[in-house]
């Protein structure tokens, strides 16, 4: 099995020193399926006290001390060594409320939350494997170590670290850990809303997570009860192929998954459909409204989530422009580039590309439109064109100079200079700018 030297190092620190050590959790898991992990957990036999006195010549850190974690500082990165502990309930996700240490690796194993994060592997006994995880990995199946009911009462974080882990790692959901996420769902109240809100956006990150969306909808619907309305709401009319939540799905898994704001914007965008749902003459639906509406449910769920502040804002202003026209004229792209930024405008871009990519067939491509405004972007990039009071000519003190003006007045000049640029009215430089609004003044 891979291991980075430095790991092994560890492990073999604790060997010859006479306690058993083992790689555990997600870092084996992913060893096993021929990934590299980003960070390694050991669990040893030996005690926090002994742990410190093992690696007393390295930088230790002991802030998890209590529940039997020390983080070793090796090769520039925290690993952390945790002793043997038995089961108890967990309320911060990693670190149970009452610990109990033991010396079987196996009593260790049992308080893990899937099969496939219940492998242990030392370096003297090989693969220690009590629940066939390994056959899991490679059949890709997560399923609860032990009773399933049992182990989402006792945590019901576990059922959103399931969703999370099938959309991450592209697993199934075994059946009868399913059916218990469904019967339990009701628990995920039970949890802080920021260990809810971290599993979210891993789940969101990860490859699979339109899927993972659509097959467990009525979970997502207990963290943002607003998406429920979307569930099975058709969407009439020739252009939709989807009823609103699939195709919102849908437009999950087509945008950035590295980018936080777009996989969200993505969830919420069409969250103000139902609300403002009417019906032309033809009988099709009519959702007018629903971008300003939707930002601000969003705002309303993202804030009951106790999301970052920056991340409300971003992700209700992204859902209150994503249905805007393609701009097809360097005008309106440049007062979009004010407006937006040169960062949310390509969002933007992405976000209509894959509200338009879940239609109905004949109105999916838009990659013309998507051309030519890529072009037009790439003049004005290039040529530095001005587009905002950033690049403008003239600064507020120059106009208070020259029009002895002050406040609300100053910033109203800067306004209307920029449209004049942005327009060709007049040349982005001081003197015409400014010979331009005297003009105007008269
Ligand atoms: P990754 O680090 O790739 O996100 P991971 O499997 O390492 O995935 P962590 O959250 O880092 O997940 O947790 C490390 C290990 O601790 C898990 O593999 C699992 O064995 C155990 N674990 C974490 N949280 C829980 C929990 N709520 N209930 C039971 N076991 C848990
Ligand atoms: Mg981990």
């Amino acid at each position: 099995m891979f291991l980075p030297d430095n790991i092994r190092t560890l492990m073999d620190r604790l060997e010859k020193a006479g306690y058993r050590a083992y790689a555990v959790g997600g870092s084996v898991r992913d060893s096993l399926m021929g990934q590299s992990a980003d960070d390694y957990d050991i669990t040893t036999t030996a005690l926090p006290c002994e742990i410190k006195e093992v690696f007393s010549d390295y930088r230790t850190i002991d802030y998890g001390e209590k529940h039997g974690t020390i983080t070793v500082i090796s090769g520039g990165s925290p690993v952390e060594i945790t002793t043997h502990r038995l089961d108890g309930s967990y309320s911060d996700s990693r670190h149970p409320d009452k610990v109990v240490f033991t010396d079987s690796v196996l009593a260790d194993l049992a308080r893990r939350d899937f099969t496939v994060n219940a492998v242990a592997y030392s370096q003297s006994e090989g693969i220690v494997d009590p629940y066939n995880g390994c056959a899991d990995i490679q059949h890709k199946i997560i399923r609860c170590v032990g009773d399933p009911t049992l182990r989402f009462s006792e945590d019901a974080l576990r059922i959103m670290r399931a969703l999370r882990f099938a959309s991450v790692l592209g697993f199934t959901i075994e059946k009868q850990t399913e059916d218990a996420i469904f019967a339990l769902k009701g628990n995920l109240h039970k949890v802080s809303a920021e260990r809810l809100q971290k599993e979210m956006m891993k789940l969101l990150r990860g490859k699979n997570a339109g899927k993972v969306l659509l097959a467990y909808g009525e979970v997502i619907f207990e963290l943002f009860p607003s998406l429920k309305a979307e569930y099975r709401h058709a969407q009439i009319g020739k252009k939709h192929a989807y009823d609103i939540w699939e195709h919102t799905c849908y437009t999950v898994d087509a945008v950035d998954p590295t980018d936080d704001y777009l996989r969200l914007v993505m969830l919420f965008h069409d969250v103000g459909k139902p609300a403002v749902e009417t019906f032309r003459e033809n009988g099709d639906s009519d959702f007018s409204g629903h971008a300003e509406a939707g930002a601000k449910i969003t705002k309303d769920e993202l804030t009951h989530m106790k999301f970052p502040t920056r991340t409300i804002e971003q992700t209700a202003f992204l859902v209150s422009i994503h249905d805007r026209p393609i701009p097809a004229d360097k005008i309106t792209l440049k007062r979009y580039l004010g407006e937006m930024g040169e960062e949310n405008f390509l969002r933007f871009l992405q976000m209509r590309k894959a509200d338009r990519g879940a239609l109905a067939e004949p109105y999916r491509d838009i990659s013309e439109q998507l051309s030519l405004v890529q072009s037009l972007f790439e003049q004005v990039r290039n040529a530095k064109e001005c587009y905002s009071l950033r690049e403008l000519a003239v600064t507020g003190t120059d106009l208070e100079k020259a029009f002895s003006v002050s406040g609300q007045q100053v910033g109203a000049l800067l306004q209307k200079a920029l449209s004049a640029v942005i327009e060709g009215a007049c040349e982005n430089q001081q003197e015409n700018i400014i010979q331009y609004l005297q003009s105007e003044r008269k």
